[in-house]
């Protein structure tokens, strides 16, 4: 660790804050070509039904005075931002924005075959500073990416400055399996079953080692949405999805 006061958490590992981002890196870099068959693989496809549930929640419109304009962040392999355009049948513009080129190629070697590939554009970017104007955007989605950003406050902070006043956040994240025996078997899983299988998959186990205690070590929901609200976002609500193991955290920019 260098010489830095400021330190964070790299799954149960303390790291200085500024080394976290490269090893968050190195893991995306490492599984990007195995990332979706292994999403599928740990949920059982589970993962699908959340990511529509968020989209659906997210309802962005089919017709109108002028299309929305979203930004996906943290947008990966573009399983959100698919849905999205899918959803307006083709009349939202979705940016999918990632830190990891490596994501962003197969998510843009993806959208290639997707019904509507002109709507969604692939921009490397940083959470923590983004690289659009203020009051860009109509909504701000991020699934499974806010846990594995260093400075969590800066982000939701630069996501409240890039949406419009009306504009709609909604952030899909792991939580706190909260349900007796379900949480039992959820831990034991995630121990004995994710990792092994992250090694058979993508050759190397210590991705989804990081995966599991990175989730571990999310604030659990009540804790996330304080956060939300002390970026200056408004009614802040979350909802659980199977037992909490998934929440989805919504709110506004008002
Ligand atoms: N949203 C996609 C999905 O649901 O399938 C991908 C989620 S993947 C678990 C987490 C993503 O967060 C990775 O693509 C990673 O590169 C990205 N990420 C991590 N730190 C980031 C940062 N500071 N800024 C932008 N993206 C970041």
């Amino acid at each position: 660790m260098s010489d830095s006061r400021e330190t964070t958490h790299f799954g149960e590992r303390r790291v200085a804050m500024e080394d976290k981002q490269g090893l968050v890196n190195a893991v995306f870099h490492g599984v990007a070509d195995r990332y979706d068959l292994m999403n599928d693989l740990m949920s059982g496809g589970i993962h699908r039904l959340w990511k529509d549930a968020m989209v659906a929640r997210l309802a962005p419109p089919r017709r109108g005075s002028r299309p929305w304009r979203v930004l996906d962040m943290a947008g990966g392999t573009g399983d959100i931002a698919e849905r999205i355009v899918n959803a307006s049948v083709g009349y939202a513009e979705v940016v999918v924005a990632d830190i990891n080129s490596d994501m962003l190629r197969v998510g843009a070697e993806r959208a290639k075959k997707w019904r509507f590939p002109a709507q969604v554009s692939f921009v490397e970017a940083n959470a923590e500073e983004l690289p659009f104007d203020s009051d860009s955007f109509d909504a701000y989605t991020i699934a499974f990416g806010i846990r594995n950003v260093p400075r969590i406050e800066k982000a939701l902070a630069d996501a409240h400055r890039v949406l419009r006043r009306g504009g709609r956040f909604l952030c899909l994240e792991f939580s706190r399996a909260d349900v007796p025996v379900l949480s039992e078997v959820y831990a034991a899983f995630s121990d004995w079953v994710i990792p092994p299988l992250g090694r058979v998959v993508t050759g190397d186990a210590q991705p989804y080692q990081y995966l599991v205690e990175s989730i571990r070590k999310f604030p659990a929901p009540a804790q996330f949405s304080a956060m939300i609200a002390a970026a200056g976002f408004k009614r802040v609500t979350h909802t659980a999805y199977a037992g909490n193991i998934a929440a989805l955290h919504a709110a506004w920019k008002l």
